[in-house]
């Protein structure tokens, strides 16, 4: 029978994890049914416990960019378990992976590890709120960075997937220093910072927004961001978790031209493992503990299988010229094929993609922020991932996701995923 072990595994997991997952999107409440519990991975695919094999469009949410167990990062795990898994101290290979990402990525002296892209999230405003001494932040509605109390008003993904946007726990007293704004709309920003002179620290925005499906940012609307936090002594605070090391080497600010006071990383950047991490120029970055009054710090911080992992991520990245090229043709086929099968089929739809990251909304109209994207049709979502799923191609189980692809998927697993669309849409 189709899932009968992960049905039995997720019986035996709720009685001692809450709804049976330690991360609330895994749980498919949105879509129905029952988790599907896997043992192993490579490359593009996934295979569950009852040895069902799936070509992988999550790749664990975004951070096997290169595909599963990919070679080079599993050996340098491997090699530095055997030295050790933790000091507590300082390690070179800390420094190694930090002057990489600084060469990498534009706009950034320094960088600091953490363990999640939540952490880089949190540290980043407090650093901000530290340097400008101001108290306020501006987040966009449906946009998701981690779980901490600030950003967890009309926050995206599982957040708003389980109808808690604005989570019990969180006080109105942090709650009052979030403002929200629309994603997309400009007017809307500048009517905010109008009315709060002075009090911003910083407006943080996913700028690629993957938390609420696939969501581009319209022409010119982050420079127009960037234009208003110069005006009004604002730091910008790209949040490019999902988005860094996936766009292009230098993530989002690369690919779009614009720069950032301060930006955060998780996912790509630690090839797999726990990995999180923030950066700015050194004048910011200085503001930090132990040189500056701002605290943060981490007993896992920097942990050498964690920067391990990251390092041989980030080299094999930097080493491949053709990589984001190849990403980009791969993803506009998927985007294409599916077009073309959802066309035929008479389907309202609006496919939203960015690179790599690519999202299916079942609503005709254009999709730009929180509003547009929750017009979709559940109920067509919902047929429209159990049928992928029965077929053996795994997506997002909400359609406040984004879909990442790896570079290990091959043109045959596309045209088999576009097949596989192509039935499923008969019975939407
Ligand atoms: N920011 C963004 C844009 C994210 O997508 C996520 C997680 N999906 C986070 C922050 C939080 O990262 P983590 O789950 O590693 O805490």
């Amino acid at each position: 029978m189709l899932y009968q072990r992960s049905s039995q595994l997720f019986v035996a997991a709720e009685q001692v994890i809450p709804g049976g997952v330690n991360s609330p999107v895994r749980a498919f409440r949105a879509v129905g049914g029952t988790p599907i519990f896997m043992k192993s991975a490579k490359g593009a695919y996934l295979t569950d416990e009852d040895n069902k094999q799936y070509i992988d469009y999550i790749n664990s949410w975004g951070p096997m960019i290169l595909g599963h167990a990919h070679e080079p990062v599993v050996e340098a795990i491997v090699a530095k378990a055997k030295l050790g898994t933790s000091f507590g101290t300082p390690t070179e290979l800390e420094t190694k992976i930090a002057e990489l990402a600084v060469s990498m990525v534009p706009n950034i002296d320094k960088i600091r590890f953490v363990n999640s892209g939540t952490e880089a999230c949190m540290s980043a405003v407090r650093l901000a709120r530290g340097y400008t001494k101001r108290d306020k932040i501006v987040k966009f509605s449906g946009c998701y960075h981690g779980h901490s109390d600030s950003f967890l008003i009309a926050a995206g993904s599982g957040a708003v997937t389980f109808g808690t946007p604005n989570s019990p726990g969180v006080t109105a007293g942090t709650a009052k220093d979030t403002i929200l704004a629309r994603y997309n709309d400009l007017d809307n920003v500048s009517e905010i910072i109008g009315q709060n002179q002075g009090e911003i620290a910083a407006i943080i925005i996913e700028p690629v927004a993957g938390n609420m499906g696939c969501i581009p940012p319209k022409q010119g609307f982050l420079q127009g961001l960037r234009n208003l936090c110069d005006a009004n002594g604002i730091l910008l605070i790209f949040d490019e978790v999902m988005t860094g090391f996936r766009l292009a080497k230098g993530g989002a600010q690369e690919l779009f031209g614009i720069k950032a006071d301060i930006v955060c990383f998780g996912k790509v950047i630690g090839g797999g493992l726990p990995v999180g991490a923030f950066a700015a120029s050194s004048e910011i970055m200085n503001y930090l503990a132990p040189i500056g009054p701002v605290y943060q710090a981490g007993t896992l911080s920097g942990n050498p299988l964690a920067m391990a992992a990251g390092y041989a991520m980030l080299q094999a990245i930097n080493a491949d010229s053709g990589l984001f090229q190849r990403l980009e043709e791969k993803t506009a086929y998927l985007e294409n094929g599916l077009r073309k099968v959802l066309s035929e089929k008479g389907i309202a739809y609006t496919i939203n993609r960015v690179g790599s990251m690519i999202s299916v909304h079942f609503d005709a109209d254009p999709v730009y922020d929180f509003q547009t994207a929750a017009k979709g049709d559940n109920e067509s979502f919902r047929k429209f991932f159990h049928g992928l799923l029965e077929r053996g191609v795994y997506i997002a189980p909400s359609a406040y996701e984004t879909w990442f692809l790896c570079d290990a998927l091959t043109y045959e697993d596309l045209d088999d995923t576009i097949k596989a669309a192509a039935e499923v849409a008969e019975t939407l």
